[in-house]
C-alpha cells in the first residue's frame, strides 16, 4: 500500500508544506481489524496551531480577492485530484476506520460531490440591494467571508465530514484551519491535505494539525479563529460551545443522535426489515445517524423481529479488505467495551437478545434486542454500535410520543403503506432530518444536514445552508446626496 508516503509521514501540513510539528511527536495510526500500526501522523501542538493559523490568515486575505472563477477551478482540480485517487484513498479508509469498501467509495464520491457543489456556491449572488428609506441611498446586504474557520472532525467519517465544512468554506473565501481525529489522522486530515497539494491548491488556504484535546481546545480558543465547525460527540460540543460562548464566537455543532425508526403495522415486511438492518448495522452503527431505537406497532413486531433478526444473522463480519465481509471491526477496544457494558445492563434489567452479542474483539456481532424499556440506558443513550433495540408500541400516538421522547434530534424515520399517514407522522417528529420509507443514514450534500436539542447547534450543512454558516451579513450604504443632521 502506498500509506508510506514520506510527504506525511509523522508531518503536519501547515502554509501548504508538510513539515515536523513542534515537539517531534508522532500518532501511530493502526489498521482497526489487524491493530497493525501501518502509517504515522504528526501530532500537532498548540505552537503548530498558532503557526497554522497565521499561515491561513495570510492566505484568506489574498484568496477572499481571488475571482469565483478562480475559487470553482481550485475546487473542480482539488476534485478531480480526490477521484484520481480513489483506490489509494478505498484501501487507507477501510485500514483506518474499519470500513468496508463501500463505505470508502461512499466517502470518496461524497467528498467530490461536496467540492464540485461547493465549486458552484462560489458564484451564487454575495448579497441583495435593499429598500431604502433615505433618498437615493444604495444600501447593500453584503455576504462577506468569516475569516478563518477551524474545523474539528471525529473519526467516523474522517474524509466527508472534513470535506463538507472545508470545501464551501474556501467557496465563500474563508481559509481553513482543520484538527482531523487522532483516530483517522491521514484519510481524516493529511490525505486531504496531500490531494490539496497535488492539485495545486494556493498554500495556506487549508492547513492540518492532527492532534489531541490539547490541540483542539487550542484551535477553540486561537485568537485568529473567527468561527468553529465541530462534528463530534455532544459531550465535547458542550464543552466548545461553553468556551466558543464565553469568546463570543461563531461557533457550528453537528452533534450526536439517539435517532429512531418507527414500524408501522402496515409496513411492507421485507422492506422494512431491509431498511431497519441498514439503519442500525451499517459501518458497525458508528454514526450520527444510526437507527438506535426501533419503535414496532404490535401487530408486526414479532415478523418484524424474525426478519431482522434472520438478515443480521446472516451478515458475515469480519476484515474489511476481504469483499465477502458486511461488517467490520470497532474502532477501539473502549468503544466496544462501552457498547457491551450497554448491552448487559439492558440484560440486566429484563431485555433479551435475539441474535448477536458482543462476539470477539475487535469485532461485535450485529445484535438484535427485545424486551427493551424507554429507562434501559440501551434505549436512552446513543449507543454506537451495531446493536438495534426494538420497543413495542400499541398505536401511532404511543410511536410519536416514545420517539420524541428524547434529547436528540437528528434524524428519525417511518415506514408505512400509507404515505399521508407516513407524512402526517413524519411532521410531528422533532429531528432536524426526517425520512418516509427509507433509512435514518441519509446524506446529500445539497440537503440540509443537521439537527435539533442536544443534536447540534447553529446552522445545517449543505446547500444554502453554507451561505449563512460561512458568511457574515455585512450592511453597507452608500449616501443618495448631502447628509443633514442636528449638529
Ligand atoms: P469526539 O467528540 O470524542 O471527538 C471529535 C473531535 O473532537 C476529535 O477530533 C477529538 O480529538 C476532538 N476533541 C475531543 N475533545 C476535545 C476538546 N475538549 N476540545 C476540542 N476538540 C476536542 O467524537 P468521536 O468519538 O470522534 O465521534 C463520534 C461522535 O461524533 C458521536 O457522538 C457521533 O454521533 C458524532 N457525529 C456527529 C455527526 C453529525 O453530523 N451530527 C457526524 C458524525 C459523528
Amino acid at each position: 500500500m502506498t500509506t508510506q508516503d514520506p510527504r506525511w509521514q509523522q508531518n503536519v501540513f501547515v502554509g501548504g508544506q508538510f513539515r515536523r510539528p513542534a515537539g517531534a511527536a508522532a500518532i501511530g495510526v493502526r489498521d482497526k481489524a489487524s491493530d497493525e500500526v501501518f502509517a504515522t501522523a504528526g501530532l500537532a501542538e498548540p505552537a503548530d496551531v498558532d503557526d497554522a493559523v497565521e499561515a491561513a490568515t495570510a492566505a484568506q486575505q489574498v484568496w477572499a480577492q481571488r475571482t469565483y472563477a478562480e475559487r470553482a477551478e481550485v475546487l473542480r482540480r482539488i476534485a478531480a485530484t480526490l477521484i484520481d485517487r480513489r483506490p489509494y484513498l478505498r484501501e487507507l479508509l477501510i485500514r483506518e476506520t474499519g470500513c468496508i469498501a463501500g463505505k470508502a467509495d461512499y466517502e470518496i464520491s461524497a467528498a467530490a460531490s461536496e467540492l464540485m457543489e461547493a465549486a458552484a456556491l462560489a458564484s451564487r449572488p454575495s448579497g441583495e440591494v435593499l429598500a431604502s428609506n433615505h433618498a437615493g441611498r444604495l444600501s447593500l446586504s453584503e455576504r462577506v467571508p468569516v475569516g478563518v474557520v477551524g474545523v474539528i472532525t471525529p473519526w467516523n467519517f474522517p474524509l466527508v465530514l472534513g470535506m463538507r465544512v472545508i470545501a464551501p468554506a474556501l467557496a465563500l473565501g474563508n481559509a481553513v484551519v482543520l484538527k482531523p481525529s487522532p483516530e483517522t489522522p491521514i484519510s481524516g486530515g493529511l490525505a486531504i491535505a496531500d490531494v490539496f497539494a497535488a492539485a495545486d491548491a494556493p498554500a495556506g488556504l487549508l492547513n492540518v494539525v492532527p492532534g489531541e484535546e490539547k490541540t483542539g481546545r487550542r484551535l477553540v480558543e486561537h485568537p485568529g479563529i473567527a468561527m468553529v465547525h465541530f462534528t463530534g460527540s455532544t459531550k465535547v460540543g458542550r464543552e466548545i460551545a461553553a468556551t466558543a460562548g464565553a469568546l463570543l464566537k461563531k461557533v457550528s455543532l453537528e452533534l450526536g443522535g439517539n435517532n429512531a425508526l418507527l414500524v408501522l403495522d402496515d409496513a411492507e415486511l421485507e422492506q422494512a426489515t431491509m431498511i431497519g438492518a441498514w439503519s442500525s448495522f451499517h459501518y458497525q452503527g458508528q454514526t450520527c445517524i444510526t437507527a438506535g431505537r426501533h419503535i414496532v406497532r404490535r401487530e408486526i413486531a414479532d415478523a418484524y423481529v424474525a426478519g431482522l433478526s434472520a438478515r443480521a444473522a446472516a451478515i458475515i463480519v469480519g476484515n474489511p479488505l476481504d469483499p465477502a465481509v458486511g461488517l467490520g471491526p470497532m474502532i477501539n477496544a473502549r468503544q466496544r467495551a462501552r457498547a457491551a457494558e450497554l448491552l448487559a445492563d439492558a440484560v440486566a434489567e429484563g431485555a433479551r437478545i435475539v441474535t448477536g452479542g458482543p462476539g470477539t474483539a475487535p469485532y461485535f456481532e450485529p445484535t438484535v434486542v427485545v424486551g427493551v424499556t424507554e429507562r434501559m440506558r440501551l434505549w436512552t443513550e446513543e449507543i454506537f454500535a451495531p446493536i438495534a433495540p426494538v420497543l413495542v408500541v400499541d398505536d401511532d400516538a404511543e410511536a410519536l410520543r416514545v420517539a420524541n421522547d428524547t434529547g436528540y434530534g437528528l434524524v428519525d424515520s417511518v415506514l408505512t403503506a400509507d404515505l399521508a399517514r407516513g407524512l402526517a407522522i413524519a411532521r410531528q417528529l422533532s429531528a432536524g432530518m426526517v425520512h418516509v420509507n427509507d433509512a435514518t443514514p441519509q446524506d446529500e450534500a445539497l440537503a440540509p444536514f443537521g439537527g435539533t436539542g442536544q443534536s447540534g447547534l447553529g446552522g445545517r450543512a449543505g446547500g444554502d445552508s453554507n451561505l449563512d454558516e460561512f458568511t457574515e451579513r455585512r450592511w453597507l450604504t452608500v449616501a443618495g446626496g448631502p447628509a443633514h443632521y442636528p449638529y
